[in-house]
């Protein structure tokens, strides 16, 4: 199914990020994550492309297989990073091959073990290029990403808004947000999108916080901002994992009970491959 068909019929479209595992029993934990979260009946899920390109493999062969083999509708990302556009292409025609039709298009980020780090010679740098060129031959349905608080490289809150305005023009059926905690940089971001004349569904991407290193990496990657609200509570937790977790999943299902109030057309969640987090926040707000 080509996710863009799933907004707009009257039910949230729920999905669900897992990466790809570095070893063979991390990939037996996911299928059982998957298995698990399959009772949800997710609009769809994806998987990541690993840095720099990483895991090309893994994410093409686990997209195949979940879709395949376990039945959801997954789609995979790709990132510019490390690749020509004849390698991209071979990507393309091997997701294609294997079934699947729905692709998050992005830019990457330059490789952290690769200071000196140069684009592909030939390649893509940003994410709207892949779009444009997975446009050439492929009938992929295509998602990109955005940042309510601003991408970290962008000059300013304007620029990074005219790149999406550019992006979604050449061929972008659906935005994910980067996580975020506050949702009023939600709602703020989706009003100036819609007046740069942005029409298709931003979904919000939602992570739980479920342990203290969790929340200090995931604010290092992201540059998302913890609300003084959240960092109290946190703080109350005392580094206690079971009173962190409780914390977390308590302010992500409030996020989130807000967002559909409010209208937004799904959520997108980021597993970090664990079911329980996301499962207890389903089961809060849609009673499963
Ligand atoms: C939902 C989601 C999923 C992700 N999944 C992955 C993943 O699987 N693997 C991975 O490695 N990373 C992933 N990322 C991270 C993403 O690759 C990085 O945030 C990356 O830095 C930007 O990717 P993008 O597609 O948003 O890039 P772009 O849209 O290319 O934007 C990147 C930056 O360049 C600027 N820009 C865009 N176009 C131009 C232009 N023409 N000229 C000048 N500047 C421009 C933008 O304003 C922005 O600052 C994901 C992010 C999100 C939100």
């Amino acid at each position: 199914m080509r996710i863009a068909e799933a907004f707009g019929r009257g039910r949230p479209v729920v999905s669900f990020e897992f990466f790809p595992p570095k070893t063979e029993a991390g990939f037996r934990s996911l299928y059982r994550t998957i298995g698990e979260l399959k009772h949800l009946d997710p609009g769809f899920v994806s998987v990541t492309w690993g840095a720099g390109g990483s895991t090309r493999r893994a994410t093409v062969e686990l997209v195949a297989r979940i879709q395949q083999e376990i039945g959801i509708t997954a789609m995979a990302h790709l990132t510019c990073v490390g690749s020509t556009p004849q390698e991209l292409g071979e990507i393309l025609d091997r997701l294609e091959g294997a079934g699947i039709e729905n692709l998050l298009a992005l830019g990457g980020d330059p490789p952290r073990d690769q200071p000196g780090y140069r684009p592909t010679p030939g390649g893509f740098t940003y994410a709207c290029e892949l779009v444009s060129f997975a446009h050439t031959r492929w009938n992929f349905c295509v998602g990109g990403a955005c940042y309510p608080e601003t991408h970290p490289r962008a000059p300013s809150a304007e620029a990074d808004l005219a790149h999406l305005v550019r992006k979604v023009r050449a061929g972008v059926d659906f935005l994910i947000t980067q996580l975020f905690f506050d949702n009023a940089d939600y709602f703020t971001f989706v009003a100036r999108a819609r007046a740069a004349g942005i029409t298709v569904p931003i979904v919000p991407g939602i992570m739980p916080v479920v342990s203290r290193q969790n929340i200090v990496r995931i604010t290092a990657l992201s540059g998302a901002r913890i609300p003084p609200e959240l960092a109290a509570r946190l703080e109350l937790a005392e580094d206690d994992p079971v009173r962190t977790l409780e914390v977390g999943v308590a302010w992500a299902t409030a996020q989130c009970r807000e967002l559909l109030d409010r209208d937004a057309p799904g959520l997108h969640f980021y597993t970090l491959n664990q079911s329980p987090a996301t499962r207890r926040i389903h089961a809060s707000l849609f009673g499963e």
